[in-house]
């Protein structure tokens, strides 16, 4: 009897062309379990603006950086709107050097997906756009915001993402993460949980290099999140999903 790893379980499950794709991972040996070393995840975080990514999942990308694994962070726009009396370019240059910053302090890459800060499309040019940048990234993993959500920039990158996410097979684990819950984030009842005690600092780091946006205001609110995720998940700092159950589960960031 032939048994099947998890993983290529998952991949029956999950894609339409599984008979196929397991096939193709057999013969390559890749994904199929069965390497003496654990395999180098991709793992891919999209926020609406920079800092998004940092203050709802800095402390999983550290996580994951940490354990040997490729995560790149995933910028809609570059924040063009988001310094009061500065231009949209002088925006964007400073808020894309604060996001560099926070990624190098995470361990992660930037990459920023062109759309403009306070006017992000969903439509079908950019619904197009997303599932190509998902065909060249080819992640095991793909974080997002939770899109009921008060800013519309949040609910469009969770709806590109999601799109992307179906057309490209379901083959990576999808989670959605929260920010500023009961504020921006609403309706957010996780199913999964990581845990950050051991690199609350680095997160706290890089939501701080985001200097333009004043993080002594809004930093507090995500301290006491991750405090009251800890609470639920039994450690000092967690960090919260909901994960989607027609994907595969969330590796474990080790
Ligand atoms: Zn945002």
């Amino acid at each position: 009897m032939t048994t099947l790893s998890r993983r290529e379980s998952l991949i029956l499950l999950a894609a339409p062309f599984g008979l196929a794709m397991l096939g193709a991972a057999r013969a390559t040996g890749e994904r199929s379990g069965r390497d003496p070393q654990p395999r180098r995840l991709k793992i891919l975080v999209a926020g609406g603006h920079p800092d998004d990514p940092e203050s709802g999942c800095g402390g999983t990308i550290a996580r994951y950086s940490d354990a040997g694994h490729d995560v790149v962070a995933l910028y809609l726009t570059r924040g063009e709107a988001g310094i009061e009396g500065k231009s949209h370019a002088e925006s964007a240059t400073i808020r894309t050097a604060e996001a560099v910053h926070a990624c190098a302090i995470l361990g992660a890459k930037p990459r920023f997906v062109g759309q403009v800060d306070g006017d992000t499309r969903v439509d079908r040019a950019a619904y197009a756009s997303m599932r190509e940048l998902l065909v060249q990234e080819r992640p095991d993993v793909v974080f997002t915001q939770w899109p009921v959500d008060t800013h519309p920039d949040h609910r469009a990158v969770s709806l590109l993402v999601y799109d992307a996410w179906l057309r490209t097979g379901r083959s990576a684990a999808l989670a959605y993460y929260e920010v500023l819950t009961g504020d921006q984030t609403q309706l957010f009842r996780p199913t999964d949980y990581v845990d950050i005690s051991g690199v609350a600092a680095r997160k706290r780091s890089a939501c701080f290099a985001h200097a333009s946006q004043k993080p002594e205001e809004w930093y507090p609110a995500h301290e006491r999140m991750s405090r009251f995720r800890g609470v639920e998940h039994g450690c000092e700092h967690a960090e919260a999903f909901i994960r989607h159950d027609r994907g595969p589960a969330l590796p474990p960031p080790a």
